[in-house]
């Protein structure tokens, strides 16, 4: 039988390492054609070339989510390149708050650019790419927030991420999951679906004390990626399991 991801064209953010980098790998590896975007372009390129050449379908596209002009162009590249977009991940992400202090002493500084990035960044992505996910047969949009953006599990005394209270990356990630709320909404009555999830807490560059692999950290995003029309919009997940908003 053919293989229904080959014909299908996906873009990740933040994807020159970490998480983001092995989504692409995974996400390749099932025959989808994954544009690798990274805001320094030789980063990109660098990584791409090393996917090739274990023989999968990438490419790098420069792309950083806090520049208008550099959404704008990686958007025009790939209208111009490929006319549609089947999949977008918004995996590009960072982590700034000084764990030392106490919630009301993050500095301004810490929250704008946290939001700059894992909010802004993300919702500016997506508008840019909207008209090319809706030139899709069946578009699917994957929001890399984290659990700890669940006001549920922050308000449990007797949950993991209790005492864990970094408030601007953590706001930051609650904010995404109200946006995916809302645009599902919006694509409700359409072939389109966009979720959010948590990667588990994954061994990288922004979690040195992450239990889980990387592999296994990408799993939820592929596994959102490549839904099929029976599959959730609007879900908050990690893995299978839904997670509390
Ligand atoms: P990471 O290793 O620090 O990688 C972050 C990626 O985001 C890098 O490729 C980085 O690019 C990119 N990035 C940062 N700012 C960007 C911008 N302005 N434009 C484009 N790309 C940008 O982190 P990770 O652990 O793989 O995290 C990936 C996602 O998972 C993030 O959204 C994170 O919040 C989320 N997450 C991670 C964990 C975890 O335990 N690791 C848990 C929950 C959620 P450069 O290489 O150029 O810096």
């Amino acid at each position: 039988m053919a293989n229904p991801h080959a014909s299908k064209i996906a873009l990740v953010t933040g994807a020159t390492r970490g998480i983001g980098l092995e989504t692409v790998r995974q996400l390749a590896g099932e025959g989808v054609h994954v544009l690798l975007a990274g805001r320094d372009r030789g980063k990109a390129v660098e990584a791409a070339l090393q996917l090739q050449a274990e023989g999968l379908p990438v490419e790098a596209i420069a792309l950083d989510v806090t520049s208008d002009s550099s959404i704008a162009a990686a958007a025009e590249e790939v209208a111009a390149k490929h006319g549609r977009l089947d999949i977008l991940v918004n995996n590009a992400g960072v982590f700034r708050d000084d764990g030392q202090l106490k919630p009301s002493q993050q500095s301004l500084d810490i929250w704008l650019e946290t939001f700059n990035t894992n909010l802004f960044g993300l919702i500016a992505t997506t508008q840019a790419f909207l008209p090319l996910l809706h030139k899709a047969p069946a578009a699917r949009i994957v929001n890399v927030s984290s659990i700890l953006g669940s006001i549920a599990l922050h308000q449990d005394p007797a949950s993991p991420i209790y005492h864990y209270k970094v408030p601007a990356y953590n706001v930051s990630k609650t904010a995404v999951n109200a946006w995916t709320a809302h645009l599902a909404y919006e694509l409700r009555d359409t072939p389109h679906k966009v979720n959010t999830l948590h990667p588990g807490s994954v061994k990288t560059d922004m979690n040195a004390n992450g239990d889980m692999s990387i592999p296994d950290g990408a799993r939820t995003s592929v596994r959102l990626a490549l839904i099929d029309e029976a599959g959730p919009n609007g879900g908050y997940y990690h893995l299978e399991e839904s997670l509390p908003w």
